[in-house]
C-alpha cells in the first residue's frame, strides 16, 4: 500500500483504500478464550481523504459493499426489540452502503470519531459523534469498538445525545461494565465541551469537502476480518 512516513507512523496517501472496522462488543462467547480479542462485526471499505499525525479522514462511498451485524434470521438488528437486541443471536451480512456517502474523521487517540452526513445534492445535514475506542492502526486500516452512545451536532451548533437507550441496554446486557460505561460518558462530556467551544473538527469547514470524482468505490476483500499482522503506533 502506498504511503509516506512521518515520524513513527506510516501514513496512507489520499485515494488509498483501507478498512474501517469494529469488533463485536462484550466478552468472547467461547470459554477459555477470554483473552482473545473479539471478532469483527462491522467492516467498511473506505477511501483515505487525509492521513496525518493529527487526523485520519476517510470517505465511505455510496454503494460500497460493507459488513454489518444482523439478527440470526438475517433481519436488521433494529427489528429486535431493545430489551433483547443485545442478547438475540447475531451473525454478519454483506450489504451495500445505502444513501449518501459519509465522511469520517478520527483524531489518533481520541475516544470518538466524527461523521458528516449530507442530504441529496450535498446539502449538509449534521455531524455525528460516534463514541468508540481509540483506533488501532494496522497496515490494512483501523480497528475500534463502538461504545453505543452518540451525539448529533447541527450547523446551528445545537447538539443532542443519541442512543442513550441502547447505551443503557448494552450495560444491562453485560456488554459494557459500569466502569467502562463511566469512561464512555466522560468521553461524551469531553466531546460536548469541544462542541460548546466549536473546536475541531466542527470549525474546520469539512462540510464543504467533496470526494475526488475519479475515485473508484473500494472493494470489500474476502478476508475483511483478517487479524492485523502488525500493530504500529
Ligand atoms: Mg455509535
Amino acid at each position: 500500500m502506498a504511503g509516506t512516513s512521518s515520524g513513527e507512523t506510516e501514513h496512507w496517501a489520499p485515494g488509498d483504500h483501507v478498512l474501517w472496522r469494529y469488533r463485536r462488543n462484550g466478552p468472547p462467547p467461547e470459554p477459555g478464550q477470554e483473552d482473545a480479542p473479539a471478532p469483527f462485526h462491522i467492516c467498511r471499505p473506505v477511501t483515505v481523504v487525509q492521513d496525518t499525525d493529527e487526523l485520519l479522514a476517510v470517505w465511505v462511498a455510496p454503494g460500497t459493499e460493507c459488513v454489518k451485524p444482523v439478527l440470526a434470521n438475517g433481519a436488521d438488528v433494529h427489528a429486535e426489540p431493545l430489551a433483547t437486541r443485545y442478547t438475540a443471536p447475531r451473525t454478519t451480512a454483506r450489504t451495500s452502503w445505502l444513501g449518501n456517502g459519509v465522511l469520517k474523521l478520527a483524531r489518533p487517540g481520541e475516544p470518538w470519531s466524527v461523521w458528516l452526513f449530507w442530504e441529496p445534492v450535498w446539502r449538509f445535514r449534521s455531524w455525528y459523534v460516534n463514541l468508540e475506542a481509540p483506533h488501532t492502526r494496522w497496515e490494512g486500516g483501523v480497528d475500534s469498538e463502538d461504545h453505543f452512545l452518540d451525539i448529533s451536532v447541527y450547523p446551528d451548533h445545537s447538539w443532542v445525545w443519541r442512543d442513550e437507550d441502547e447505551f443503557d441496554m448494552a450495560q444491562r446486557a453485560g456488554l459494557m461494565s459500569p466502569r467502562a460505561a463511566q469512561k464512555v460518558r466522560a468521553a461524551g462530556l469531553a466531546a460536548v465541551e469541544t462542541i460548546r467551544q466549536w473546536g475541531a473538527p466542527f470549525r474546520d469547514g469539512w462540510e464543504d469537502w467533496r470526494p475526488d470524482p475519479r475515485w473508484q468505490v473500494p472493494v470489500l476483500p474476502d478476508d475483511w476480518d483478517r487479524t492485523p499482522t502488525r500493530m504500529p503506533s
